[in-house]
């Protein structure tokens, strides 16, 4: 465009570029969805019909986004990780955010008559806020994950045995709040066991693991040498692929599958069976049964 007099308003524009070789975190969470579930009858402590259009929304940011290596969802919030090695709109914060945000939300909104036929979304419509927080290093990143993860079991554990008391032991909130001020993880275990005969440990995967998302190739055999954690291995400038075999690795990747899945990822294990996704090479396309 000719240069104008009013060209120089550009220049106010503040850079917002994320730091080089970092793990970057981007996590949404709904706005006001305490409400929202309300206005909706989210069935409580978990309605598995909203797990699954997050779930179904986030699938589709990482089918549209490669870059996004990994995700984990629970409850109203979801991380996508991008890989260090990302140079999507040159790792600018602003851009990066807002486009997952806006991708994301606007799959929730298109795939909500999928998973509520019967109650059609009614102004207010849903939205989600975002930020963009950077991890150095794998372990980092790792304990991130962690964190959400234990977050999920601990959140989970204290909402079914809060509604169990209300649903099942007739308590108002009120109660059912006094009741688990100051009790453990055993205490609660032991009130749904001795009281409803409910076992925590058969609750769905879903509600007491969150849900990750990737592409999913061919198991790895985990070995305790594994590359998939080496940290040096992986937190070394990359070097830069050809430019055929980066066409490569891009076609591979799109013709992976994203699944969902309800498993533990604070072990080892997780990350050397799918070295891939720290790795960011694509594995060996699984073969369809
Ligand atoms: P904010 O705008 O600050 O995020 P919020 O009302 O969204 O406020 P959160 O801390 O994000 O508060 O909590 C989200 C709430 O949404 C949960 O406490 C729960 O009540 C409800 N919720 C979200 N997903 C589900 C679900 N699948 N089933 C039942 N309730 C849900
Ligand atoms: P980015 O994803 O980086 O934002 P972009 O392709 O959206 O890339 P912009 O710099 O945002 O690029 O420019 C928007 C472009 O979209 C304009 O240059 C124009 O070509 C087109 N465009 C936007 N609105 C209209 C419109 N109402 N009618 C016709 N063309 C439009
Ligand atoms: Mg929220
Ligand atoms: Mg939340």
């Amino acid at each position: 465009m000719a240069n104008s007099k009013y060209e120089y308003v550009k220049s106010f524009e503040q850079p917002d570029l994320l730091l080089p070789n970092t793990w970057i975190v981007i996590r949404i969470d709904g706005r006001g969805f305490h409400k929202f579930s309300d206005k909706y009858a989210f069935k409580k402590p978990n309605d598995r019909r909203a797990l699954d259009l997050m779930n179904a929304a986030a699938e589709r940011v990482l089918i549209e986004l490669p870059d996004v290596v990994v995700a984990y969802g629970i409850s109203d919030e979801y991380s996508f990780v991008l890989h260090r090695s990302c140079t999507l709109f040159e790792r600018r914060s602003s851009k990066l955010v807002t486009t997952i945000v806006s991708m994301f939300s606007a799959y929730y909104v298109h795939l909500w008559p999928s998973f509520f036929p019967y109650s059609p979304l009614t102004f207010p419509l849903p939205g989600f806020d975002g930020r963009a927080v950077q991890y150095p290093t794998v372990q980092n990143l790792r304990d991130y994950m962690s964190w959400r993860q234990v977050d999920c079991h601990i959140n989970n554990l204290y909402n079914t045995t809060f509604w169990t008391l209300i649903q099942q032991g007739g308590m108002d909130a009120k109660a059912a709040e006094a009741e688990l001020a100051g009790t453990l993880a055993a205490d609660k275990n032991e009130i749904l066991f001795s009281r409803f005969g409910m076992n925590y440990n058969n609750e769905p995967d879903i509600y007491k693991k969150g849900s990750i998302v990737f592409r999913d190739y061919e198991l790895v055999e985990a070995t305790t040498s594994s590359p998939a954690l080496n940290e040096e291995a992986l937190t070394a400038p990359e070097i830069a692929l050809s430019k055929t075999q980066a066409e490569k690795e891009r076609k591979a990747r799109q013709k992976a599958k994203v699944v969902v899945q309800h498993v533990d990822f604070i072990k080892d294990d997780f990350w050397e069976q799918r070295p891939w996704i720290l790795s960011n090479r694509p594995g060996k396309i699984k073969r369809e049964p």
